[in-house]
């Protein structure tokens, strides 16, 4: 039986989205409706689940949302005059072109094209440059780790000078830009990869734990300390057996019945992260909208 707190994403996430309704309604007052486009290439089934979900938030929050699927076989020439005709779109005030996408397009010069001021997923340079000087206000927070923070912050406070964390896996998308958040929030930052010696070890100085590697089940109870916030980014899907049956489920790359023995408090999945990714991403695109109210 756990004896750790649950950190519940999906509740969590739903009071975020009640609270952007609000403030999409108070924008409408101005003329503004926040517009989002998710360009997705190809038919990868998982980026079609996500693809379907950030639809489906969108709507619910009042926004107006347009999905474009482009066929994998296009070209990046292709790709880039759809993305100019965003950029320039004043209806569109968040892009995101959902990855991975095959692999003759280039994801930098793609993730790269998109106007920074449009740019909901936080991955233009400009936005990650703003985010590692510090300048969470200036910038758009990739979403993923934006969420995590939340979690961290509801737990531990908006401050956390003196504790340890532990970021296992360092991707542009998650590990590297939730090392920086942890950082602007005084936290002692440590992060871990596939080349990190003993690993076990490292986790077990920190005080928040967060797992972002891709590897089901990967870490132990024994790697969490006592009293520890563990946030598991990790979306795993993997083959079991229930009642004689071949089936699959998802699972997180933490070992979550061992670690919640230990830790303080964890995120389950799924029902942690991956709810409040989505979250996050309509409140980025709703403070895109607002920009430009503001005029910048
Ligand atoms: P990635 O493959 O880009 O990065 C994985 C990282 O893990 C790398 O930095 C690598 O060095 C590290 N790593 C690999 N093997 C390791 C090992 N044995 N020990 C320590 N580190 C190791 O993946 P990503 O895009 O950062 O995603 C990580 C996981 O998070 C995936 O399961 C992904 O599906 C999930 N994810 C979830 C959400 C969500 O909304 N919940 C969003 C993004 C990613």
């Amino acid at each position: 039986m756990a004896d750790a707190t649950l950190i519940d994403g999906k509740a969590m996430a739903a009071g975020l989205t009640e609270s952007i309704k609000a403030d999409t309604a108070v924008l409408a007052k101005h003329g503004i409706t926040p517009g989002l486009a998710v360009v997705i290439v190809g038919e990868d089934s998982a980026s079609q689940v996500y693809v379907r979900n950030k639809k489906r938030t969108a709507e619910s929050c009042g926004f107006h949302s347009v999905q474009h699927s482009v066929d994998r076989n296009c070209s990046q020439d292709e790709l880039l005059a759809l993305i100019q005709t965003l950029n320039e779109d004043t209806q569109i005030h968040g892009i995101l072109v959902q990855l991975p996408i095959p692999e003759h397009l280039d994801e930098t010069t793609i993730t790269q094209s998109i106007l920074p001021a449009k740019d909901v997923d936080g991955f233009h340079y400009e936005n990650i440059g703003k985010l590692t000087a510090g300048n969470l206000e200036g910038t758009f927070v990739p979403c993923t780790p934006a969420g995590c923070m939340l979690m961290i912050e509801e737990q531990l406070g908006k401050d956390l000078s003196g504790l340890d964390a532990v970021v296992i896996g360092r991707s542009n998308i998650v590990g590297k830009p939730m090392a920086s958040l942890l950082l602007a929030a005084n936290a002692t930052v440590t992060v871990c990869h596939s080349r990190t010696r003993n690993l076990p070890q490292v986790a077990r100085r920190a005080d928040i734990l967060v797992a972002a590697v891709g590897r089901a089940n990967m870490v132990k109870g024994d790697w969490v300390k006592p009293g520890a916030v563990v946030i598991d980014v990790g979306i795993n899907r993997i083959d079991v057996t229930i009642d004689g049956e071949a089936k699959s489920k998802l699972t997180g790359d933490v070992q979550f019945e061992e670690a919640a023995r230990t830790a303080a408090a964890i995120t389950p999945v799924p029902g942690g992260v991956g709810p409040m990714t989505i979250a996050m991403l309509m409140a980025n695109t709703l403070r895109a909208a607002e920009r430009t109210l503001k005029g910048g």
